[in-house]
């Protein structure tokens, strides 16, 4: 299988576990272009309708509420979820998407475009 379009895997920071085995469609941006707020570049948000399958795992083991995430290999955490309070951005434009990962615990490829300008 070609897998030219690959935008490269989202990495375990510590253990360099493979997460995401595609960033492409799967990771979304927060808010305008505009927006300061440090939500943009501190957390890689995730579209939820197309969660990896260890994501979507947990996420029904807590039923959709909320819960941490961690690295299956390691154990180290990762991320969070939260379907239940509909966070909002720092700015206020915009709801948060619910599922994130913290851009300090995890390797991201360095094709992705202009995230964390
Ligand atoms: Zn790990
Ligand atoms: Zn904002």
């Amino acid at each position: 299988m070609p897998n030219d379009r690959r935008t490269g895997n989202v990495k375990c920071h510590k253990c360099r576990h493979i997460l995401l085995e595609d960033m492409n469609g799967t990771y979304t941006s927060v808010c305008s272009k505009s927006c300061a707020s440090n939500n943009n570049k501190n957390f890689v948000y995730l579209v939820e309708d197309n969660l990896p399958a260890w994501i979507k795992q947990k996420v029904e083991e807590e039923q959709w509420t909320k819960g941490k995430l961690h690295c299956e290999s390691c154990k180290s955490k990762l991320g969070s979820f939260d379907f239940v309070s509909g966070r909002k951005c720092d700015c206020g434009d915009s709801v948060l998407p619910p599922v994130y990962l913290v851009t300090s615990q995890v390797d991201i490829p360095i094709s992705l475009p202009n995230l964390y300008k």
